[in-house]
C-alpha cells in the first residue's frame, strides 16, 4: 500500500536504521532488539531526517587522493562513517550513514557522485535508500543478511555465492562471521597501488591499529567461535591488500595489514582455545 502522504520514514536513534514509511514509529527496531545491538535501558528511541539536518553535520576528509571518508558530526548512533573510493569508471559508496543533507549531495558530486553503494552489514544500511534516491544510484546488498533490510525498495540488488567483481579493482567478498553475509570490499588501486580492504565490522580495526577483530556483537562483546575466525583468516589470505579501512575515523591498519589479519586471528583464537595456534 503507498504510504500516506504525512507518514514519514522514521529512523532509529541507537543503531540509525530507516523504516519504511509510516503515521506512527514502528513499535520496536529488529536491528537493535537483536543480540547483536541493544535497546537503551530508557527505551527504544525514534528521530527523522529531517531532524537529523537540523542537528548535525557531515564531515569529509581525504584519506588518499581517491578516497573520502564522510561521517556525522556530532557523532550519531553507531558512528561509523563511509567511504567514497572514486575510479575514472565511477565511484563506489561504500557503507552507508544516516545523515543525508544538500551539502553533503553538492559535495559527493563535485566528487563525481555515486555509481553503486554497497554495504558491509547491516548495521550500516543507515538511510541507504535516500542515499540511493539522491545520486540515482542501485544498491548491492549480500542475499543472505536480506531479512534485515527494514526499507525495501526496487534499488536494492541482491547478490550471492562470495565473491562478487565490481569495477576498475573493485570487488566484493563475503567473509560472514559478525553477518550471514557480512562482506568486505577489495580495492585494488588503495594504498597507492598496494591494495587496500574496506572491512566494516566485518575485519573489526581495533585501538590498536596493528590489529583486528572477529566479533558477533561489538556492543555487547560476543566472540565468534575459533572456527569461523580460522574460516575468515584462510578467506582472507589470497588477497592482496596492505592496508585496512575499518568503520570509524581513524581506524586503519596503515601497512602490512595481511600480516595483522594472521597475527589477529592467531591470537583470537589462541584466547579462545588456549592450545590451537593458527598454522
Ligand atoms: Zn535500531
Ligand atoms: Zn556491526
Amino acid at each position: 500500500m503507498p504510504a500516506a502522504q504525512r507518514d514519514i520514514a522514521f529512523i532509529c536513534s541507537t543503531c540509525g536504521t530507516q523504516y519504511s514509511a509510516s503515521a506512527n514509529p514502528p513499535r520496536e527496531c529488529l536491528v537493535c532488539s537483536d543480540e547483536r545491538q541493544w535497546v537503551p535501558a530508557s527505551g527504544q528511541n525514534w528521530t527523522t531526517l529531517a531532524d537529523l539536518q537540523r542537528t548535525h553535520r557531515n564531515a569529509f576528509q581525504r584519506l588518499e587522493p581517491e578516497l573520502f571518508g564522510i561521517g556525522t558530526t556530532p557523532e550519531f548512533a553507531i558512528g561509523q562513517r563511509a567511504l567514497l573510493v572514486r575510479t575514472s569508471d565511477g565511484n563506489l559508496l561504500w557503507d552507508c550513514i544516516s545523515l543525508l543533507d544538500d551539502a553533503t549531495i553538492d559535495i559527493v558530486n563535485a566528487l563525481g557522485g555515486i555509481r553503486t553503494i554497497a554495504i558491509s552489514h547491516p548495521h550500516y544500511y543507515s538511510t541507504m535508500v535516500e542515499w540511493s534516491r539522491a545520486f540515482n544510484a542501485p544498491i548491492v546488498l549480500h542475499r543472505a543478511d536480506a531479512q534485515w533490510v527494514m526499507r525495501p525498495d526496487p534499488a536494492i540488488t541482491f547478490w550471492d555465492g562470495n565473491s562478487r567483481a565490481l569495477w576498475s579493482g573493485l570487488r566484493l567478498i563475503r567473509l560472514g562471521g559478525h553477518f550471514a553475509g557480512g562482506t568486505i570490499a577489495q580495492w585494488s588501486a588503495g594504498a597507492e597501488g598496494r591494495g587496500a580492504l574496506l572491512t566494516g565490522d566485518i575485519l573489526q580495526v581495533v585501538p590498536d591499529t596493528r590489529y583486528v577483530s572477529f566479533m558477533r556483537s561489538y556492543p555487547n562483546l560476543i566472540p565468534l567461535p575459533a572456527s569461523e575466525v580460522e574460516r575468515i583468516a584462510a578467506a582472507v589470505k589470497p588477497l592482496q591488500f596492505d592496508r585496512i579501512y575499518g568503520a570509524w575515523w581513524n581506524r586503519h591498519v596503515e601497512r602490512n595489514a595481511a600480516q595483522a589479519v594472521h597475527d589477529s586471528a592467531r591470537r583470537y583464537i589462541e584466547w579462545l582455545t588456549g592450545n590451537r595456534p593458527l598454522s
